[in-house]
């Protein structure tokens, strides 16, 4: 995609800071870089969103995450690190190229996520189900 930022980057028309790259993924720094050592990985050939990739590019951006990821706490010692990927603007994507955020973690860092539990009874669970198993059938 022309206008897109992060295929500039796979096709070095901007600059990136690269740590690690194979056929299918690369891992950058972020550039608004919210703890030491927050890194990107992204998928080569365009993708909107997690929704799109295929099975070959959801294997590697696994296998990447994770190398990476072991790699971050290694160099860094977090406290932990979160793994973080949004589609869609309602879920805070910013940018319509397919990638997930490693983000080592640190107690009182200020990244806060809340989560409106809902605790909804068994029954409603077994129709949520229900309804995605219809559509993975
Ligand atoms: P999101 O779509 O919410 O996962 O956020 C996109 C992320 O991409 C943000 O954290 C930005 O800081 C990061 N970002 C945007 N442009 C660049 C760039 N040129 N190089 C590195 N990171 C970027
Ligand atoms: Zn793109």
């Amino acid at each position: 995609m022309s206008d897109c930022v992060f295929c500039k980057i796979v096709a070095g028309q901007i600059p990136s800071t690269r740590v690690y790259e194979d056929e299918h993924t690369v891992a950058f720094m972020d550039i608004g870089h919210v703890n030491p050592g927050h890194t990107l990985v992204a998928v080569k050939k365009h993708a909107d969103n997690l929704y799109a990739l295929d099975d070959v590019q959801a294997a590697a951006v696994a296998r990447t995450s994770a190398r990476v990821a072991r790699a971050i706490r290694d160099a860094f010692k977090p406290e932990g690190l979160s793994v973080y990927q949004a589609n869609g603007k309602p879920a805070g994507q910013t940018v319509f190229h397919y990638h997930l955020h490693l983000l080592p973690r640190y107690a009182g860092d200020g990244m806060e996520l809340t989560w409106p539990v809902k605790n909804p009874p068994r029954e409603k669970l077994e129709a949520y189900a229900a309804q995605i198993r219809a559509k993975l059938a």
